[in-house]
């Protein structure tokens, strides 16, 4: 089968035939409906090697961390009730399952990645974006419900990621409160439209790109801005009273947005940085306001996942896809680099 693969740090990406995955105890083999294309990825395939030894991400695998399908065949050992042809999702983040952390579900933050050897799917492991993805085990396998595999792949990170850092939030984002989402992209526009769902909130959406700004509109936002400094004065003295923004969240991190987040922020409030495009925050007096909280959410849990299909499926939140052949990956990320895809883009092999 063709897959979109990452052979070596800090080289392009590119497809290439590999054998179908066979099936050992206890694992599933997927057949892919979609996969979606993350920033992530761009971001990981310049990283040095020794950046990706560290989160267990060092190649060669097949990209894709984001993924929705069909089960293909089950291994031997307990299926939960699962069986052939369920339309399911894939939790992307595999620890060892055994841990402290995974036992809480959240496979993100497993203790022995070092030894399980991979982070997840398409990130340290063959993932998504290819015919097949072997998942090491059932846990990691969630019913998709009366949501449609060939677009719901995204709800598993551009949805999952915001939702992670908002449910945090929660506590701030009282009646007369605003959040701010800097970055209406794949994650962006999902955490626009959870603040929504989730909190009674203003929300109010930055972007470089004003067909981006138009976007959120259309997603929920109650007020857009450039994401410059132009927006300070619109939220710090026109909507806030002088007082900054309860969350200010962060999904782009860089040097610019951070330093934007910092100024959008409020005494007792959070920014939060989503964001991994490796920004950084000059720590000292007067960085933030007082008693605010600066936080670097990292994805989410597989139980968090599990409310994430549950307000999808609710119609209370509903992803923007472009979907493209995965023979055209290339292209598509360079789509994204540019700035160019709206919502989240899903490859389909
Ligand atoms: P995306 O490319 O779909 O969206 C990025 C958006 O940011 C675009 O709309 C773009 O126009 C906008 N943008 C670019 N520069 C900007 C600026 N200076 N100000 C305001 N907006 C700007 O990307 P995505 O897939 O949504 O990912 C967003 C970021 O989140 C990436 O860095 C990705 O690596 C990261 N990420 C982090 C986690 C995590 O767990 N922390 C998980 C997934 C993705
Ligand atoms: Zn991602
Ligand atoms: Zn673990």
């Amino acid at each position: 089968m063709i897959a979109y693969r990452l052979t070596h740090p800090q080289r392009p990406p590119s497809l290439q035939e590999v054998p179908k995955p066979s099936v050992k105890p206890g694992e599933v083999l997927v057949k892919v409906a979609a996969a979606g294309v993350c920033h992530s990825d761009l971001h990981l395939a310049e990283w040095s090697a020794d950046v990706l030894k560290a989160v267990a991400m060092s190649p060669p695998y097949t990209l894709g961390h984001e993924c929705t399908g069909w089960i293909a065949e089950l291994g031997n050992g307990p299926s939960y009730g699962l069986k052939e042809g369920d339309a399911i999702a894939v939790a992307g983040a595999w620890g060892c399952g055994y841990c402290r952390a995974c036992r809480l579900s959240a496979e993100t933050h497993c203790e022995n990645l070092n030894k399980v050897g991979y982070s997840g799917g398409g990130l340290g492991r063959d993932g998504a974006m290819a015919e097949y993805e072997l998942v090491p085990a059932a846990r990691l396998i969630l019913p998709l419900g009366k949501l449609d595999p060939h677009t719901a792949a995204p709800l598993t990170d551009a949805a999952l990621t915001p939702y992670h850092a908002i449910k945090k939030a929660l506590p701030l984002l009282v009646p007369g409160s605003v959040a701010v989402v800097i970055g209406v992209g794949g994650l962006g526009h999902m955490g626009v439209q959870l603040l929504k769902a989730l909190a009674p909130a203003k929300v109010v959406a930055l972007d470089i790109s004003p067909e981006k700004l138009k976007f959120a509109r259309e997603v929920g936002a109650d007020e857009t801005f450039p994401s410059d400094e132009s927006s300070v004065k619109e939220i710090r003295d026109r909507l806030t009273r002088g007082q900054g923004a309860e969350v200010v969240l962060d999904f782009v991190g860089t040097d610019a947005t951070i330093a934007l987040a910092a100024k959008l922020a409020r005494n007792l409030g959070q920014v939060t940085i989503v964001g991994l495009a490796g920004g950084h925050l000059h720590w000292g007096f007067g960085a933030l306001p007082f008693d605010n909280q600066l936080t670097q959410p990292y994805w989410g849990t597989t139980v968090e996942l599990m409310e994430v299909l549950a307000l999808a499926e609710a119609d209370h939140i509903k992803l923007h896809v472009e979907s493209y052949p995965l023979k055209d990956a290339a292209m598509v990320y360079e789509k994204l680099k540019a700035g160019k895809i709206k919502g989240r883009a899903v490859l389909v092999p």
